[in-house]
């Protein structure tokens, strides 16, 4: 995390907050995650070097290129973000800090999940989902993990899955608040 320069990830006028641990707003209603829990949440997916990752929310590549820090170059993460216009500023923040060849930014519905890559070893949802959606666990190599808030609109409990033989382990972390999962799996647009 001391390698990315989270200033750069930002609109102009919030950049003298970058390094406050707060979520900050990025525009079209939707914020960058606090550090802590950008952290955290690469902390439960147990993210290593050489993981193919998928995050549902790219918003402002922040956390994207964070986790492409971590997967190196043997690795790669696939962003997906349904805002055109977020996805756009996020994959001009990741090529001017050097991480568009790590992160392939995709524009869409991500509570679908992303087909063309599955499997994953891990998957973030960085966007607050009602329930697990259940392409994403389909989506999810045996023993990867998804990392997802889950709960209402307004507050939720980051949900640490492992997909076993089986089914599905679920863990209930934290709570936490996160901008709705808009889309055929997560919540209706208002
Ligand atoms: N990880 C981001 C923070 C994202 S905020 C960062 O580091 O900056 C959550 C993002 O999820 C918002 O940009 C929002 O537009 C997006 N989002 C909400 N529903 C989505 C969906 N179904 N598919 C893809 N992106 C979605």
């Amino acid at each position: 995390m001391l390698r990315v320069p989270r200033e750069e990830f930002l609109p102009p006028h919030v950049r003298d907050y970058a390094y406050s641990d707060m979520p900050l707003p990025i525009g079209y209603g939707q914020t960058i995650s606090a550090p802590h829990m950008v952290a955290m949440m690469c902390e439960y997916a147990g993210l290593r070097r050489g993981m193919y990752v998928l995050e549902v929310g790219t918003g402002s590549g922040y956390h994207a290129a964070v986790m492409a820090e971590i997967v190196g170059d043997e690795g790669h993460v696939y962003t997906i973000e349904r805002i055109p216009e977020l996805a756009l500023f996020a994959k001009r923040n990741l090529e001017r800090t050097g991480y568009s060849s790590r992160v392939t930014v995709i524009i869409g519905d991500g509570s679908r999940g992303f087909e063309p890559a599955a499997p994953y070893d891990v998957i973030v949802v960085t966007a607050a989902a009602p329930d697990i959606p259940r392409p994403l666990v389909d989506q999810l190599r045996i023993g990867g993990r998804l990392v997802i808030p889950v709960g209402s609109r307004f507050e939720q409990v980051l949900y640490v899955c492992t997909r076993t033989e089986d089914g599905l382990r679920i863990e209930k972390t934290v709570p936490c608040i996160f901008v709705p999962l808009i889309g055929r799996y997560g919540w209706r647009e208002e």
